[in-house]
């Protein structure tokens, strides 16, 4: 039976960047190489990451001086890279709680220098998107989580500060369109809605690097890899094949169609979880996230129940993250309206049976 991908990540990806994936590793380019065993030197590869950059600049209306980089470690590698580059010793960096990931890089920014925690919506279980002071020039920078996998909240509105704006894009980067040059660094593991595992994009205005007064290892260094065309070593080759291979998929759809596409998602799904005498959503309604929707079962007996209702009905993923309960459903890009109404039909069939 054919299966509907609901997972947080690694999630779904576009059917035809999967079989063009598949091809590559049998013979990438025609070279008679797989994907998997050319040199990352190869013009064929260098060719491959020097038009994600390109991509990426143009799908995001970046800012001419901005520099796109691919690197290894996972968007959890940012959470002390970030700090790493931007917090003197002696600054404070201020950080916005919205849950699990932004209490991570707020953990390891503690290593570098003072972090304040300048807003959290953790008192309510990460149910929604705090208010947040004005944020003065006294601050290193700003560092907000843009969508909150876990919990299933998102910035609509961006926070406004006189420092640098700093995020974690990882869930929802290309998802919308999104007015870039109001950050001046943001970062994203792949594996969300990007492409395989194995590489983190992070996008970064070069004007605020440089500036910490520290000695920063070679490796963590972004201004390394900015020199070097994110080939100071070897990049994660076939995961930066696959988010090239989906960066073209993004640019045939269109990011203003990928958004409407989106917004009709999870407005189908919010309507069923509020309609259905059986669920319940766990986030805010109006901090309610686009890209994974959470919800619980009112009757708990038949948490279990729902959830093997559910993948024998073909979707598969939903089950939700331990810190939330109950369920979460992921309609990251490559999920397409049918899928979400198939969910939406088998809430209501097991509403007609159970409730
Ligand atoms: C998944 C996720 C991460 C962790 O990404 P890794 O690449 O596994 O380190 C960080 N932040 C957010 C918002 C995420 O969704």
């Amino acid at each position: 039976m054919k299966k509907i991908n609901f997972y947080a990540g690694p999630s779904i990806l576009p059917r035809e960047v999967i079989e063009q994936l598949a091809q590559g590793v049998l013979n990438f380019n025609e070279s008679g190489l797989s994907v998997l065993e050319i040199s990352h030197r190869s013009a064929d590869f260098e060719a491959v990451i020097a038009n994600a950059c390109e991509l990426v600049k143009e799908l995001l209306h970046l800012p001419a001086h901005y520099e796109v980089l691919f690197l290894g470690g996972g968007a959890s590698m940012q959470f002390c890279q970030v700090p790493y580059n931007l917090l003197p010793p002696n600054g404070t960096a201020a950080y916005v709680n919205t849950g699990v990931w932004a209490t991570g890089a707020i953990h390891e920014a503690r290593f570098f220098g003072n972090t304040e925690v300048v807003a959290s919506s953790e008192e309510g279980n990460f149910s929604y998107i705090p208010q947040i002071p004005m944020i003065g020039k006294e601050y290193a920078y700003l560092h907000i989580t843009t969508n909150n996998t876990i919990f299933g909240t998102q910035y609509h509105q961006l926070p406004t500060c006189e420092c640098p704006l700093v995020a974690d894009m990882s869930s929802d980067i290309f998802s919308k369109k999104t007015d870039a040059s109001k950050f001046d660094l943001f970062y994203a593991g792949a594996q969300k809605n990007l492409g395989p595992a194995g590489t983190t994009l992070v996008v970064v205005n070069p004007e605020i690097l440089g500036k910490t007064n520290r000695a920063i290892p070679t490796m963590l260094n972004y201004q390394t890899h900015i020199k070097k065309g994110s080939m100071f070593n070897t990049p994660p080759v076939f995961a930066v094949y696959g988010c090239y291979l989906t960066l073209q998929w993004i640019k045939k759809r269109g990011i203003e169609q990928i958004e409407a596409d989106n917004n009709a998602k999870a407005a189908l799904l919010y309507a069923e979880i509020d309609r259905n005498s059986l669920f319940t959503g766990t986030a805010k309604p109006e901090h309610r996230s686009v890209m994974n929707a959470t919800f619980t079962i009112n009757r708990p007996e038949l948490e279990k129940t729902f959830l093997q209702f559910a993948t024998e009905a073909g979707c598969v993923g939903i089950k939700g993250h331990r810190l939330v309960g109950g369920f979460r459903a992921s309609m990251y890009n490559a999920m397409n309206i049918e899928g979400v109404k198939t969910l939406a039909e088998v809430m209501k069939t097991f509403e007609n049976k159970y409730a």
